[in-house]
């Protein structure tokens, strides 16, 4: 079986002329360094540009861009960054002596549902791509677009291009999905607060998804979970190394089974955008749950951690739930407005809350795990507001100002610190 590669390049791998021409000499060497199989590379829009467009398409529709619709015209706005760095990657290959073509998103065929703003992938369908591939032409794939079944463009989502490449990857049955990007890997922790945070060579899929959804930002979340499903290997890779990595360069993300040094907390994640939300005194009926967060899923608010626990008056409970910070404001208007039909007696808001979490899959079979947290933060005198639980992470919410000292407790507490 002929091995095929699928490579993918960020924004700021692609941010001007110069790291094009750069991102050109890593495929090249590639491409040129045989192994026999073609070579697809997907690439995101230079670093930047989603943000422009994003505000041009706001400032164009005004209002109309808000809460779980997106109109299908912010997907032909956005997907365009995609397409000019397509473009001009290719070009720079065939200046090389290079075969290459670029594919839009309709022209592979990568087919979405019709959620615009942050579409699912169906699959990749055009019949002809692989072969196009295999002919040794490499293919230089607009990431983050897809085509919905109307034949309309769809964009994946904010960081989706990872997703796409992970799809082209599937589609291609390439045994590795390699991301590049400008971190040469995944660490233990944050290292712009952790000087002593530690590459991993190889995560667990699942381990991953925790931690793109806890806050760290390497990879998107959805991106995992399609490699989970379709057993692609991920390695994040630093393009701003050598041309050929090494064979343990950056890091793998793969299936636990691969992985024989396991820890029992692999790492530490963070996430400032939160805001904590407490309704006081809630009729305790049944149904009463189904409203309040029947209405946050109807305006697109992403609630996380929800706890719930008797008041002092009779009958009466307090719901405390999570939420994105971004989103506090659509949450709380639609609260306030359901005030009487939820019948609680207050609702505040607090902003100033950051979530951090542990997470490792040996936590599934060894004890303690959850005392050494708390003991590492009650030892900083760090008050714990909310915790909640998973088989492979604990997460807790504490004051903001304290996230930094949290994290770096929790990276020693668990014995992550490199020597
Ligand atoms: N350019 C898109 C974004 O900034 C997609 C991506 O970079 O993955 O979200
Ligand atoms: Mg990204």
């Amino acid at each position: 079986m002929v091995t095929r590669t699928v490579m993918k390049f960020g924004g700021t791998s692609v941010g001007d002329l110069n790291r094009i021409a750069r991102v050109a000499e890593i495929v090249e060497a590639r491409a040129r360094g045989g192994g026999g199989g073609g070579v697809a590379v997907v690439v995101s829009a230079m670093a930047g540009a989603t943000n422009s467009l994003v505000e041009l398409a706001r400032g164009a529709a005004g209002d109309a861009l808000h809460g779980q619709a997106f109109d299908d015209e912010y997907d032909v706005v956005v997907a365009s960054g995609e397409q000019v760095t397509a473009g001009l990657l290719a070009l720079a290959l065939r200046r090389k002596g290079l075969r290459a073509r670029s594919w839009l998103g309709w022209q592979l065929l990568l087919n979405t549902d019709e959620a615009h703003g942050k579409a699912r992938i169906i699959g990749v369908d055009n019949p002809h791509f692989s072969a196009a591939v295999d002919s040794g032409e490499i293919a230089v794939i607009a990431g983050f677009q897809g085509v919905d079944r109307n034949g309309r463009v769809s964009t994946l989502g904010r960081g989706g291009s990872d997703t796409s490449a992970v799809a082209v990857a599937a589609a291609l049955q390439a045994r590795t999905c390699d991301i590049y990007t400008d971190v040469d890997g995944v660490y233990t922790t944050d290292p712009r607060i952790v000087s002593k945070a530690r590459r991993l060579s190889r995560i667990s899929y699942e381990e991953m998804l925790e931690f793109a959804s806890l806050g760290a930002k390497v990879l998107q979340t959805r991106s995992v979970e399609m490699a989970m499903n379709h057993r692609v290997r991920v390695r994040v890779l630093s393009s701003f190394e050598g041309d050929v990595p090494g064979e343990d360069a950056g890091t793998l993300v793969c299936d636990e089974e691969e992985i024989l040094e396991k820890q029992v907390v692999s790492g530490v994640a963070y996430s400032r955008d939160e805001a904590k939300f407490t309704l006081y005194g809630v009729a305790d009926n049944p149904g009463v749950a189904a409203v309040i967060f029947g209405a946050l899923a109807d305006e697109g608010v992403n609630v996380d951690m929800i706890v719930q626990a008797s008041a002092r008056s009779e009958g009466r409970q307090n719901i405390v739930f999570t939420a994105p910070d971004r989103e506090a404001e659509r949450a709380k208007a639609r609260l306030e407005s359901l005030q009487e039909k939820i019948g609680y007696e207050a609702l505040t808001v607090g902003r100033e809350v950051a979530k951090v979490s542990v997470i490792g899959v040996g936590m599934r079979s060894h004890t303690g795990v959850a005392k050494t947290m708390f003991e590492a933060l009650s030892g900083k005198g760090i008050n714990i507001q909310v915790i909640s639980t998973s088989e492979i992470k604990i997460s807790v919410l504490i004051d903001a100002s304290y996230t930094e000292l949290a994290v770096r407790a929790l990276h020693t507490a668990y014995g992550l610190d490199a020597e």
